[in-house]
């Protein structure tokens, strides 16, 4: 899949989706865990990818597949190694976005010391907003996030509860992954998290920022 970064004239191809866990602390506290001392990153494949007034599909897999509603930054210029003072510099943009998340399979995951990829990594569990430029973002830790279903409001929070901020997160995550425009960072979400169910309409919004619209069906 590609996306057009703002203030460029030829789309790029998604490459990462670079994922961070237990991010703010109300979060952390639901699935009864501590933050880290680190940023936790797990990644996504880019072929969980879906954009706005597309659909979500719950796998045969899964029995509880739950949104967490989350800040992405998507990075717009080359880094390894970026300081800290110069991380926001290779964001070219924000959405909102959606981790979706076999919690099931997680459960199953973590108790069985495996990797999260399954969990994670399903078709359609990366659903991506419209993107605006970095440059009318004033302070991505000032926005805030709002994840409605069939209306009801499930999720909402200040970015400015992010534990590990934005430039944070960039600096740590280039010291191990060269950063590459179409690489996506998926910040983490804050407290609320739940099932969806087929037949949901979900909207996510953050202040600034377009909407998310997705539907969620189970295919036969
Ligand atoms: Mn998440």
């Amino acid at each position: 899949m590609k996306i057009e970064l703002p203030g460029t004239s030829s789309p790029v191809s998604v490459g990462k989706l670079l994922c961070i866990g237990r991010n703010y602390a109300d979060h952390a506290a639901e699935m009864q865990r501590a933050v880290p001392e680190e940023p936790m990153v797990f990644l996504k494949p880019a072929s969980a990818l879906v954009r706005t007034d597309e659909a979500v599909r719950l796998p045969p897999q899964s029995t509880n597949v739950h949104h967490e509603i989350e800040l992405v930054a998507v990075v717009g210029t080359e880094g390894k190694n970026i300081p800290e003072d110069e991380a926001l510099d290779h964001v070219a943009a924000y959405a909102v976005g959606l981790d979706m998340t076999a919690r099931d399979l997680q459960q199953e995951a973590k108790e069985q010391r495996h990797p999260w990829s399954v969990a994670k990594g399903f078709d359609t569990f990366a659903p991506l907003g419209p993107l605006t430029s970095a440059a009318a973002v004033d302070d991505p830790q000032a926005l805030t996030l709002r994840l409605t279903v069939n209306g009801e409001v499930r999720q909402e929070a200040s970015t400015e509860r992010l534990f590990f901020p934005v430039r944070e997160l960039v600096h740590y995550c280039s010291q191990i992954f060269t950063l590459s425009p179409g690489d996506l960072l998926y910040t983490g979400t804050p407290a609320g998290v739940g099932p969806v169910h087929s037949g949901d309409e979900l909207r996510a919004t953050a202040t600034g920022l377009e909407p998310l619209h997705v539907s969620v069906d189970r295919p036969e």
